[in-house]
């Protein structure tokens, strides 16, 4: 397996790979990785000849006051997982290498990023988007695997792949559970032992919200958002949202939508943690 560290190797090297008629696939993340990203590995393996997987917390997508300088890390762990997953090559560029001190220019989409997490971070896509365009261009992959765990995350990717015509196809995987069925999250290691139980009220709530969804459509959408709230906040969590929007668009739910998101972000302690169901009709 093949690490690389700047941007001008990994280029160089994908041209080369190109050249010579392999297909590239990628899968983008900020390390610390869990079997959330190792079945993003599983999925992209048969999808392409040679599979990179980017490790880079990106500092352009953290807000001031969030988590970037105490983001989990464990190099030597993610190797050797991705290593057993059968990945070609890992690129960890560090932040100087990946932007000019004078960088200036950002892909930002202005629909999908407004609502949910866009709301109480709202720079966050814009970084989101930027990085994963220049991770697309340095690699030149044609496939890449991106997790429904972050759905408004995959749901903007898909967009500004469509929207400037970047010739690679996203593919969307599952959300992937623990055992006791928290969605599986770099940050979940900032949980303690109580905070971690408490925080099993997200997936609970929401997977119970999503039988009742399937049950009886979306005509008790209300109670629904309001009887996670309670649990939620009951368990000890502070809300940041609980909503349900459309699953395609991210618009309010009409009585024609066909897939409904439903999606949460609370805090347990100072961990901000999001989850969702998604459920189409
Ligand atoms: P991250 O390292 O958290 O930026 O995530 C990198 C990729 O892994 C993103 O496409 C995430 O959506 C995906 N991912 C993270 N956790 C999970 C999970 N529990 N299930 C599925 N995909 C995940």
């Amino acid at each position: 397996m093949k690490i690389i560290n700047t941007p001008e190797e990994m280029q160089r090297q994908a041209l080369e790979w190109r050249k010579s008629g392999k297909k590239i696939g990628l899968v983008p993340t900020m390390g610390f990785l869990h079997d959330g990203h190792m079945s993003l590995i599983d999925r992209a393996r048969p999808e392409c000849d040679i599979l990179i997987v980017s490790i880079f917390v990106n500092p352009t997508q953290f807000g001031p006051n969030e988590d970037l300088d105490k983001y989990p890390r464990d190099f030597k762990r993610d190797c050797e997982q991705c290593e057993a997953h059968k990945v070609d090559c890992i690129f960890a560029p560090a932040p100087e290498v990946m932007y000019a001190p004078d960088h200036s220019t950002w892909v930002v989409e202005e629909k999908l990023s407004r609502p949910l997490c866009g709301k109480s971070r709202p720079i966050h896509f814009r970084g989101v988007a930027t990085v994963v365009t220049k991770l697309f261009n340095l690699t030149q992959a044609e496939v890449a695997v991106f997790g429904r765990k972050d759905a408004q995350q995959a749901l903007i990717i898909k967009r500004m792949v469509r929207d400037l015509n970047m010739p690679i196809e996203i593919i969307v995987a599952p959300l992937v559970r623990d055992t006791d069925l928290v969605a599986m999250s770099s940050r979940n290691r900032y949980l303690s032992e109580s905070e971690r139980k408490s925080a099993q009220v997200i997936s609970r709530s929401l997977l119970s919200a999503e039988d009742e969804l399937r049950r009886n459509g979306i005509k008790d959408i209300e109670e629904l958002i309001l009887k996670i709230k309670t649990a939620i906040t009951s368990a000890g969590g502070r809300i940041d949202y609980v909503e349900a929007l459309d699953g395609y668009n991210l618009e309010p739910l009409t009585g024609k939508s066909s897939s409904v998101l439903l999606a949460v972000a609370a805090y347990f302690g100072t961990t901000r943690l999001i989850d969702n169901v998604l459920v189409d009709f």
